[in-house]
């Protein structure tokens, strides 16, 4: 009979064990859940934050993070502690590009180009030139009745910096990079997008192409004044849109990899299927903001690596 009881006591300690382990495992699945809700409510979220700051800045690598704005263009570019920041989306992402900076523990930039003045890629600056020491600001010489370039104007005549305007072939020095200005090599008249300043950076043997919005006919200019365009990764100009990357163009750079910042269900459409279709049929690589998140490039002048930022 002392046995059966025992037994029975076993049993019983058995039973609330059970339960105990369901309980703790039902309290962390939710728990995990409401972790990954408060995730996705902001920008950029916590995982994206320590993943972007996994790669080591003190490697003596290059990184180019390709910041995920929805429907516009950011791109910061570090080498040997020194930063180049183009674009920093529109309005609602100015924040989230200083927090993102901050994060980094930039304090200081070399460089901000602020492409040409529409919104997608000037709406945050504002905000930037306002949190950080700014060494030199380059950007067309062309302006926008909008609110927003007014904003970018005021930030900065608040830090009273000095214009520098794109002067084509011009060389500038970035850590152990350096870039060169290749376009805007004409006048563009109205057309903003042509008017967007655009580099080639290089890297040991690494090269990269980025040129704002720019549209076929200033690509073709690029072509007839430039020299070497061959480039490791090209920066799709103008989201994808089929006005530009025309067949010359991305045959003179001939990149193996590609990216394109363009919002998720942009108004535009945006990237154009053309444009995928033409990147796709030269076995081209393509990482996408909408798609991809956050994108980082690593180069170690050598070779390049990618880390995308975005759970899938
Ligand atoms: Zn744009």
């Amino acid at each position: 009979l002392r046995e059966i009881t025992g037994f029975k006591a076993k049993w019983h300690i058995f039973i609330v064990l059970l339960i105990i382990v369901i309980l703790t495992a039902a309290l962390s699945a939710i728990a995990t859940d409401k972790e990954n809700d408060s995730i996705s409510d902001t920008g950029f979220n916590q995982t994206e934050k320590i993943l972007a700051m996994s790669p080591n800045f003190q490697d003596n690598c290059l990184h180019i993070f390709f910041i995920d704005v929805g429907q516009g263009d950011s791109a910061l570019i570090e080498s040997s502690g020194h930063y180049l920041l183009i674009d920093a989306g529109d309005n609602d992402h100015g924040e989230k590009v200083v927090s993102l900076l901050k994060d980094f523990g930039v304090s200081r930039l070399d460089y901000v180009i602020a492409t040409h003045p529409h919104i997608d890629h000037i709406g945050g600056l504002d905000t930037v030139i306002d949190t950080f020491d700014i060494e030199t600001i380059i950007m067309p010489p062309v302006g926008h009745n909008t609110g927003s370039f007014r904003e970018l104007l005021d930030a900065i005549n608040r830090k009273e910096l000095e214009i520098t305007s794109p002067l084509v072939g011009t060389d500038y020095k970035l850590g152990a990079a350096a870039f060169t200005i290749i376009t805007p090599v004409s006048s563009y008249g109205e057309n903003l997008n042509n008017w967007s300043v655009g580099i080639k950076l290089i890297f040991g043997e690494t090269a990269f192409i980025l040129c704002g919005d720019i549209e076929k006919e200033a690509e073709a200019d690029i072509i007839a004044d430039s020299g070497d365009l061959a480039a490791d990764v090209l920066k799709i100009s103008h989201h994808g849109c089929n006005n530009s990357t025309s067949d010359e163009f991305l045959r003179a750079v001939d990149p193996t990899y590609a990216i394109i910042s363009c919002g998720a269900d942009n108004p535009y459409a945006y990237p154009d299927e053309e444009t995928l279709t033409k990147l796709a049929d030269a076995g081209i690589t393509l990482y996408r903001t909408d798609i991809d998140g956050t994108i980082i490039c690593t180069s170690n002048g050598s070779f390049l690596t990618w880390t995308t930022l975005k759970k899938k």
